[in-house]
Parts: C-alpha cells; structure tokens; sequence
C-alpha cells in the first residue's frame, strides 16, 4: 500500500508545537514579528504573501505587510530592508521574489540581516549550512526532511535524486540530504536539464525529489518499484474547471503513485511545510534575538 503522505497533517503539528513555543516566548515579553515586503502585481505573488501573513496570525507571529508599487526605485526597497533589519521587534524579513527587474535580487538577499534572513537565502546562510551548522534552512527542503521523518523514511544510505537545482529547492535540498546529521547522510544526486538520460537516474532512487517546475515530467515508468516520491511542483495547467486552471505538480501522480511506497499529493503535500517552516524559522529568529531557549517542533 501506498503512504499518502499528507503535508497539511504534519504542517499542523508543527504549528501545534511552534504554539508553545510562542507561549514561552509571550512569558518572555516577546512576540515574534515577520515582515513581508511585497513588490509585485503578480496575483499568485499576492497570494503567497496573504497565506502567509494569515499563517503568522493565527500562531500568534505578529505580520507587518509592507508593499511596494512595483516601479518604486530600487533604493526605496534597500531602505526599507535596512530599517526593518534596525526594529526590534522584527525578527524575520521577508521579500517576495521576483522583485521588478530594476531591483538587483541578489542585493536584496545580501541587505538582509542574516539572523533575519528567515528564507535562509543570505549568502552567509547558505555558507553555514553547506559547512553543516545551519542557522536557518530553506523551508521547503526543511520541510521535506519533516515530510520524510514524518513517513518514516531516513535518508541514510539511500541513494536520493533530486530532479532541479535552483537556489531556493534543489541545491539547499541536496545540501541537507548530504550532511553528516540525522535527516541526511544520502548518497545525493542533482539532476537538470542538461542531465543525459533522467530516467536512468531516477530509476536507481529511492528517494525523489521533483522539483523542476515542469508539469508531470516524473511519470511511474522512471521510477522503481518503492520509491518515496517528494513533489515540489506547483503548475497552474489550463483545465475545464470554474477557474479554467487546474493544479498539478512535476510528477504525474497517477502513474508514480502506483510504483511508489510513499508520496506527496499535489496540493496537500510540499506546500503546506514551506509555509509551516518560515514559522518555525521566524520563532527560532525570535528566540535567538531575545535570548530565550525555547523547544522547536
Ligand atoms: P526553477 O525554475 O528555479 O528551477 C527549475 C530547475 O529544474 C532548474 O534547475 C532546471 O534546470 C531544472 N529543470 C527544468 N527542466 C528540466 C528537465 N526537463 N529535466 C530536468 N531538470 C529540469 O524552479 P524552483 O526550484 O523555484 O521550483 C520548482 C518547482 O517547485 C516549481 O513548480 C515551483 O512552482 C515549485 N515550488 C513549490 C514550492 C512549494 O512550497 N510547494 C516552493 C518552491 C517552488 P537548469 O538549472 O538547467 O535550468
């Protein structure tokens, strides 16, 4: 039997635990604060930058929604990150990508206070959890290691094929799998699109990980028998639905769910962890600032 792995289930306990650990934060004096900076017309944009807003709310982070007109100069957009990064009481900074092309993306990674850096994007982060003492890891490949422990799949000894490499997912995914540390320790391949021969690869996985932004290109005839299959993917494909789109991730779910021992649906899989992980970032930001020890989901 197939495990569905489900990611709104597990998203949930991790808010349940990030709860007390706002709690002893609160007994502290202190709310954990996230700032989202918002720089875009872009409605799927909006969207993300709402969801997790609301996310913050309702755990009891406190959200301050800044956005930006998307011609705003440049220097108006490092202003403001270098003011959020002087408050006190912001201890996540956010800024959605893309940013207008006017605005250089890796100096508004870089203007960002690394112990604010909640994405974990800062060029600092990404050296500390290449060298294996990571301050905040990406949420998505954190969650995906939450996903796996969740099903109980460790990592160790697989051999895991990680179908992208961009900055955000593949490469800090590939990272996280190679460690010396519990939820690493996997022998890692990074797959692209100039790799030769895809299936020969994910044929020899036990783990997949799909994350190319390419719909359903993972089918069940590239995989072996007991495979776990992480999708990543989130494609908007034109469909007879009221909204005339449907969703649908990098793996064609149908046929990989028949080959696979567990797997994540689209949507309910990936998504609802990416967005559980900024929280737990944001607290563990929090506790670092103020001091507090707190006990992290
Ligand atoms: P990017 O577009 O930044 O990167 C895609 C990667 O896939 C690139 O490395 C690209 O190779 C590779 N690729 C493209 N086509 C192929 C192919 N035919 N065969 C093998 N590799 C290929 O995407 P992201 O990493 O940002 O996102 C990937 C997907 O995950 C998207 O669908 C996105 O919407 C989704 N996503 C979902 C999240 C969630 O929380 N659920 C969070 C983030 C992303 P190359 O480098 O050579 O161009």
């Amino acid at each position: 039997m197939t495990d569905v792995i489900d990611g709104n289930a597990v998203a949930s306990e991790v808010r349940d635990g990030l709860g007390d650990a706002i709690e002893t934060l609160d007994e502290a004096g202190v709310t954990p604060g996230l700032a989202t900076v918002l720089m875009s017309d872009d409605p799927a944009s909006q969207t993300y930058v709402s969801m997790k807003q609301r996310d913050c709310t309702e755990v009891g982070i406190e959200a301050f929604d800044y956005e930006l007109d998307p011609s705003t100069p440049a220097d108006e957009l490092y202003d403001l990150i270098d003011e959020l990064n002087g408050r006190d009481d912001v201890h996540g900074i956010l800024v959605q990508m893309p940013v207008p092309d006017h605005v250089d993306s890796r100096e508004v990674l870089r203007r960002i206070d690394p112990a604010k850096d909640v994405d974990g994007f800062h060029p600092e982060n990404v050296g500390r959890l290449v060298a294996g003492d990571a301050r905040f890891k990406p949420c998505t490949p954190h969650g995906i290691q939450k996903l796996l422990d969740s099903a109980g799949v460790d990592p160790e000894g697989k051999e895991a094929v990680i179908v992208g490499r961009s900055d955000i997912v593949g490469k800090p995914m590939a990272n996280l799998l190679i460690q010396k540390a519990a939820g690493g320790n996997a022998t890692v391949t990074v797959c692209h699109s100039r790799t030769q021969n895809l299936e020969a690869h994910t044929r020899r996985a036990d783990i997949v990980v799909a994350a190319c932004g390419v719909p359903e290109l993972v089918t069940g005839d590239m995989l072996s028998e007991g495979t776990v299959v992480i999708d990543v993917g989130v494609n908007r494909v034109d469909a007879d639905t009221e909204k005339g789109y449907e969703l649908v991730g990098d793996v064609d779910y149908d046929s990989a769910e028949s080959k696979a021992r567990a797997i994540t649906p689209v949507p309910g899989g990936v998504g609802p962890m990416t967005r559980a992980m900024l929280l737990w970032n944001t607290v563990k930001a929090a506790s670092e600032a103020a001091e507090v020890d707190v006990a992290l989901p």
